[in-house]
């Protein structure tokens, strides 16, 4: 990963922020910036350098990780190093990621800071990092190949008495086999009615004959996640449902074939949701259509009504539409896809047909 590039890229936007340095202070930016994995650093970027800042359980870790930088390491606080990196650099009005930073700690920079301007910017890091560069894409390939692959291997498992918990640990086991570091997020394991729930968390429920088997999950890889849906059925489902699936599998081409570069989140949405609209379920489709994924399994840009920013070249977005009917259950069918100047690519290969086990 070349992090020297992303800091020089952000560097260059310095002036623009209206400040003499940002300090980046989220997790997942942090990391982008930097490569450290660790659970408290910063990493305060200015046009002509960068330094970075941690506590003193992550001095040898950052020794490792971030190597090509000046390291601050502190253990009573970040409030005293910060202050003298500002004396030292010059610094007067120093950036913050406003929604990265709680309002304790801002109050305590604050007093400790007291000769520094803070101000919040809002999306310093994020936007740059909507548009992957070839190694985050490669690293977002490979999480949905395990994915993929944990998929066609789970369907081999569903058995008749088997709990959603035993699925989703199924599931995990599974990935993990194939190299994922871990879980992207905790897998949404849903059977039968459950699956009208669009975000159900696996419970003791046994599948049955004839239900709808709705899996949401994926592997983290590199710190990148992939982000998965599909609803299969075990033996024949109920017409309705069935007929459902064909509605959401098409709305979700739909969504896939609006997507390319210079068009807006809200118009991926509505083709998507004009095919559910007409089949009559509108109502039923109750969330937005996608959301950007990569160092976080939620990130920008979003697909959804009234996301108005256009989706540039290298954004990695999951088209995700879904119908849900409280008591019979529900249908949900998400891919990532990468941007293009005409059109997208689709990460994953499993099937998006309703499978009938
Ligand atoms: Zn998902
Ligand atoms: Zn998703």
């Amino acid at each position: 990963m070349d992090h020297q590039l992303r800091r020089t890229t952000l560097a260059s936007r310095i002036d623009d922020l209206r400040v003499d340095a940002l300090l980046v202070s989220g997790g997942p930016n942090v990391r982008y910036l930097t490569g450290f994995t660790g659970s408290n650093g910063q990493v305060l970027v200015r046009a002509s350098e960068a330094v970075f800042l941690t506590d003193g359980r992550y001095t040898e870790q950052s020794r490792h990780e971030v190597p090509d930088l000046e390291r601050i390491t502190y253990l009573d606080g970040l409030e005293g190093p910060l202050g003298e990196l500002c004396a030292r650099l010059g610094v007067a009005r120093l950036g913050f990621e406003a929604g990265a930073v709680t309002v304790a700690a801002r109050e305590r920079w604050s007093e400790r800071l007291s000769e520094v301007d803070l101000v919040g910017v809002v999306d310093g890091v994020e936007r740059q990092r909507w548009v992957k560069d070839a190694e985050e894409l490669e690293m977002l390939r490979r999480a949905q190949s395990v994915t993929d692959q944990a998929f066609e291997d789970v369907l081999e498992f569903l058995a008749v008495g088997q709990s959603e918990q035993q699925v989703a640990w199924e599931l995990e086991r599974l990935l993990r086999r194939d190299g994922a570091d871990g879980l992207a997020f905790d897998s949404i394991v849903a059977f039968g009615e459950s699956a009208a729930e669009p975000h159900h968390v696996p419970g003791h429920r046994l599948l049955e004959e004839g239900d709808v088997i709705k899996l949401d999950f994926g592997a983290l890889f590199g710190g990148y996640h992939a982000d998965m849906t599909r609803t299969v059925s075990f033996g024949a489902p109920a017409s309705q449902l069935k007929k459902i699936h064909d509605v959401v599998r098409e709305a979700q081409q739909a969504g896939i074939d609006a997507v390319r570069a210079g068009v807006t989140g809200a118009e991926v949405d509505a083709a998507a949701r004009s095919v559910i609209e007409g089949a009559g379920y509108g109502d039923a489709f109750s969330h937005g259509l996608g959301h950007g994924v990569g160092l976080e399994i939620h990130e920008g840009p979003r697909l959804g009504r009234g996301i108005e920013h256009v989706l540039p070249v290298g954004a990695v977005v999951t088209v995700e539409p879904g119908v849900y009917i409280p008591g019979l259950g529900g249908v949900r069918i998400e891919d990532s896809v990468e941007v293009t100047d005409d059109g997208c690519r689709v990460l994953g290969s499993s099937t998006r047909d309703l499978i009938e086990l």
